[in-house]
């Protein structure tokens, strides 16, 4: 209890910078320290969440209720065996200086992962991908903090049934586990083309025919620097809805009107829209609404910045309008990305 603090302003835990507060809230360095943490929150009966950076976290202007408990569990280590290196991480480490560290260790596997915002104890709740790379194919077990037994546990990659953005943690598990150190798999030497068409461009215009685990670490850096906005310096939370996956049938109606539609073909005859070029599309491209205080970022209009708003209900009411307008243009519904909490 000593080391709760009391209606902590939840604007500073998330990186687009708004959200009422939260009652209680504490930073934790290590498993003793969460333990004695929760312990303390279940006398209170308090509901407890477990965040990392918040860059993937929309708290609501009501605020959050009972205790939030930051990660700052750290920890780096690797074991070899004749298949790879196994990488524990601690949940509290930033996730791009361990990417850095294992692309130093000449080992690949994340690398197109670099510059993903945020903590190691986050990658698997969203099963975070980028490049043509996602957690779920290198992750090999996670610990955690069961929240419905009290126990310390072990969970396999197949325990947390990861898809396309999504894990157990999002649903059926969502809010039981505080996760506290996760495994990979990586292995040692070059990744193996093809890669995915952007990385393969900028290899190739520069000329780059030697594929280490660095090159593509260097590539995925630049080609994001020059379309993402750096959320230390601009309020964003990235992507701000899934790219929408539909039949194959709803993307012929859309050729029919529009001479180029940006598709991704997935399995079951359906597909994956663009998410960014359908927010363009309807009109919101490098936009600002001096109502709300929202813009688009000018070269990637599916990341929404906080220009100057002061209160969540701005960002979702202008998330309305865009999701109003995407829906009577194209018959598409866009859902939100980063989580809305409570
Ligand atoms: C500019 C920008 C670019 C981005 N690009 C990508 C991208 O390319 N691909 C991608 O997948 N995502 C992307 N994101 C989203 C975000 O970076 C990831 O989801 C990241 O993993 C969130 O990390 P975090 O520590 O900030 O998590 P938070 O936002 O703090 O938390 C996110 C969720 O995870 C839970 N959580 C966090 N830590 C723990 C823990 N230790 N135990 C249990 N639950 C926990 C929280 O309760 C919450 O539900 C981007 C975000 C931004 C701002």
């Amino acid at each position: 209890m000593e080391n709760f603090r009391q209606n902590v302003s939840l604007s500073e835990y998330s990186t687009m910078r708004l959200g009422g507060k939260a009652a209680y809230l504490t930073e934790v360095e290590d498993e003793a320290a969460l333990k004695n943490a929760v312990a303390a929150a279940k006398v209170l009966n308090l509901p407890i969440i477990m965040i990392g950076k918040g860059s993937n976290i929309i708290w609501r202007d009501e605020g959050y209720p009972g205790l939030v408990l930051v990660s700052h569990i750290r920890g780096f280590s690797v074991k070899d065996d004749e298949l790879g290196s196994y990488v524990t991480i601690g949940s509290g480490e930033i996730w791009d200086e361990a990417v850095a560290k294992t692309v130093e260790l000449g080992l690949t596997g994340i690398e197109c992962l670099s510059l993903i915002p945020g903590t190691v104890g986050a990658t698997p709740v969203q099963n975070v991908g980028a490049y043509g790379q996602e957690i779920a194919q290198t992750l090999v077990t996670l610990s955690a903090y069961d929240l419905q037994t009290d126990q310390m546990v072990t969970l396999s990659a197949s325990d947390c049934d990861f898809s396309y953005r999504n894990s157990i943690f999002k649903t059926t598990a969502q809010g039981r586990y505080l996760i506290t150190s996760i495994t990979l798999m990586l292995s040692k030497g070059n990744p193996l083309p093809p890669f995915y068409p952007a990385v393969s461009n900028y290899l190739e215009t520069h000329g780059i025919s030697q594929f280490t685990p660095a090159a593509l670490r260097q590539a995925v850096i630049a080609i994001r620097r020059a379309k993402l906005p750096d959320p230390n310096t601009i309020a964003n939370s990235g992507s701000f809805f899934y790219n929408p996956v539909v039949d194959s049938n709803v993307l012929a109606t859309l050729e029919e009107r529009y001479s180029v539609v940006p598709h991704w073909d997935v399995d079951n005859g359906k597909v994956k829209l663009s998410a960014a070029w359908l927010i363009a599309e309807a009109g919101f491209a490098n936009y600002y609404d001096q109502a709300t205080g929202i813009a688009t970022w000018p070269t990637q209009a599916l990341v929404f910045i906080n220009q100057s708003a002061n209160q969540t209900a701005n960002l979702l009411q202008f998330a309305q309008q865009v999701k109003t307008k995407v829906a009577q243009q194209f018959g598409v519904e866009l859902m939100m990305e980063p989580q809305l909490l409570p």
